[in-house]
């Protein structure tokens, strides 16, 4: 298990100054929700926090290590990332996809069965022989997952890998997220669908103009007046079941 802990961490691009002042405690097996505006930094902090994006002040911490201060390998061990745009040029099986994951573990006795370990817990053993082109953007999500689990780490980020996904397909990558944090994994994704966030997700982190609005238990954070300040947007929230439905309008 891992806590993340980012200290006044201001960044962002050359000249392009995105995250102002930014201070967060991400517990360790939790699952933490970012939300925020279009542009509002949250692909920039994730970015800080794998490490491709080096801070112009402040310091991430990793169970109190300087995240500056390992190197490619221990991170690779550390921190396992989907990004938002992740394409693979080239032809591969969706095995060989996955395979890439064990790249910094140098054990290739165990390999083999952490990558058929990681396809069947991600449900795409079947497809372990398909080529990535062929893939649904479902299947193909679901692969890259496949990759970061079989990377085995205990921090999983994950940038807006629900989107385009169909109504079963986002809720199963939902689950498995849920399943991770069980096992003791610290799951970060960000999520742009308010409603999953309210029922999946223990904290949530609310990101707006590269600012922190608030960060906090879920219940807490997503409030019906931070939604309206965060998106400027009114909104409900209502229980079915035991479920909530947060509805904007
Ligand atoms: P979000 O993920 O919240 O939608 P981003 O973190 O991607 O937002 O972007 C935050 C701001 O940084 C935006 O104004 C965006 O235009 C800018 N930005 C993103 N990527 C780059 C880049 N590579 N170079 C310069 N500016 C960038
Ligand atoms: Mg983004």
């Amino acid at each position: 298990m891992s806590r993340i802990e980012i200290k006044n961490l201001c960044g962002g691009y050359d000249k392009h100054t995105v995250l102002k002042n930014i201070s967060l405690f991400i517990t360790e097996g939790s699952f933490t929700a970012i939300a925020g505006p279009n542009g509002s930094g949250k692909s920039t902090l994730l970015k800080h926090m794998i490490g491709e994006l080096k801070p112009d002040c402040g310091e991430i911490t990793i169970d109190g290590t300087a995240l500056s201060s390992l190197n490619r390998i221990d991170l690779a061990r550390k921190i396992s990332f989907v990004g938002q745009k992740s394409e693979f040029a080239g032809d591969f099986t969706v095995q060989d996809l996955v395979a890439l994951g064990r790249y910094c573990h140098f054990d290739e006795k165990s390999s083999m069965s952490v990558i058929e370990k990681s396809m069947e817990m991600v449900g795409i053993k079947h497809l372990k022989n398909r080529l990535i082109s062929s893939l649904s953007g479902g299947e193909y999500q679901l692969a890259m997952i496949s990759r970061a689990l079989c990377q085995d780490t205990p921090i999983m980020l994950l940038d807006e890998i629900t989107n385009n996904l169909d109504p079963k397909h986002e809720l199963k990558i939902l689950k498995l997220l849920r399943r991770f944090t069980e096992e003791g994994k610290t799951v970060v994704c960000i999520l742009h669908n308010l409603n999953h966030i309210l029922n999946y997700a223990d904290n949530t982190i609310l990101l707006k103009d590269g600012t922190l609005y608030d960060s906090g238990k879920t219940n807490e954070t997503l409030t019906v007046e931070a939604v309206n300040k965060v998106f400027d947007v009114s909104c409900k929230i209502t229980h079915v079941d035991d479920r909530q439905m947060l509805t904007v309008y």
